[in-house]
């Protein structure tokens, strides 16, 4: 039976991609597996240098003045790694989630941490808005997708300030001016690839303004200059990414998918709003269009719904624990199809209540 994907992240990638994976493990050059070559060979250099244009290109960012990077440690070394580049005396952080929450924690490690902005208080079901970001601080950070309330930021400041943001859930997913940006991070398992790298696009003039001596691995100025390999790199998730960079971009690019998307969460959104059984978990106005959050109005429903889903070979839709309830992740490579799946059970347990 075929089986849809919903889950939050690692997370769905297309088939195609998970087929030339699979075939390179066995034989990537010559007879040999994409993972027992040096990654100094040519045939290795070369699939991180693609990975490292596409995504720039992808972004709309090639020729100014950006350098994308392939990381380890995840989006949660980010937290801390933005702080040790960037922070010399004061950020502003905008607390739109759990994810936001932990990377105003590991910047406070370092130095003073304002919260410009906060919906903490509201279990984070709605984005701030009306905020001022000071002219005086070093940098301003937001996360544009909260993965676990299933809220987006639909519009993002001007901001006086090097603007960094976190977009782990959503990069690739709609069509943004990135130039706005200073600095995009975002773990691939998300939306991208395999979990094992982080992509980090950066405005190369920001760094070098802080006076702490930063350790190598922690310095992005060190892993630029070596081009992305100051260490060995994660070659398989790299690899993968570069797959899946690939894939979009014959689709047509963000701007493909971005209809796709959109599509998809109008589907989910008007069956959980006709659906009386259902309610939605964020306010309407920032709903994500990549994770639906809800819940059963009726608990006792519950058994019911949940067998059923499994009966149609749905996959990955429990909410996050701090939320309850159910989530859909609707990442770019889920389809259309798997969203009709969920939407007609939805409609179906409706019928039979
Ligand atoms: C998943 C997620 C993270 C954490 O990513 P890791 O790669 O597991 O460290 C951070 N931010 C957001 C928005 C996420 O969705």
């Amino acid at each position: 039976m075929k089986k849809h994907n919903f889950s939050a992240g690692p997370c769905v990638l297309p088939k195609s991609v998970m087929e030339q994976a699979a075939a390179a493990v066995l034989n990537f050059d010559d007879g040999l597996s994409l993972l027992e070559i040096s990654h100094r060979s040519k045939p290795f250099v070369d699939v991180m240098e693609n990975a490292r244009s596409l995504a720039l290109e992808l972004l709309g960012l090639e020729g100014k003045g950006y350098k994308a990077l392939f990381l380890q440690g995840g989006a949660s070394t980010q937290f801390l790694m933005v702080a040790l580049n960037l922070l010399e005396k004061r950020a502003g952080y905008l607390n739109t989630g759990t994810w936001a929450d932990k990377a105003i924690k590991e910047a406070k490690i370092y130095d003073d941490i304002y919260e410009i902005g906060s919906s903490k208080s509201a279990n984070y079901n709605y984005i701030p808005k009306g905020y001022d970001i000071p002219e005086d601080y070093d940098y301003f950070h937001c996360t544009s997708n909260n993965t676990i309330f299933g809220t987006q930021m639909k519009s993002f400041p001007n901001s006086p300030i090097p603007m960094v943001c976190d977009m782990s859930s959503d990069i690739f997913s709609r069509q943004l001016d990135f130039s706005k940006f200073d600095l995009i991070y975002a773990g691939a398992q998300k939306n991208m690839g395999p979990a094992g790298t982080t992509l980090v696009v950066i405005k190369e003039d920001i760094l070098g303004k802080v006076s702490r001596k930063i350790p190598s691995m922690m310095n992005y100025k060190e892993h630029i200059s070596k081009g992305s390999m100051f260490n060995t790199p994660p070659v398989f998730a790299v690899y993968v990414s570069m797959l899946t960079l690939e894939w979009l971009k014959n689709l047509g690019g963000i701007k493909a998918i971005e209809k796709e998307n959109e599509k998809k969460a109008r589907l989910i959104y008007s069956e959980i709003d006709l659906n009386p059984l259902f309610k939605g978990y964020s306010v309407k106005e920032d709903r994500s269009i990549m994770n639906a959050t809800f819940t059963l109005e009726n608990e006792n429903l519950k058994e019911t719904f949940e067998s059923m889903v499994k009966e149609a070979g749905i996959n990955g839709i429990n909410g996050h624990r701090s939320v309850g309830g159910y989530r859909a992740s609707m990442y770019n490579a889920l389809s259309l199809d798997s969203v009709k799946a969920l939407v007609e059970v939805m409609s179906e347990l409706e019928s039979k209540a």
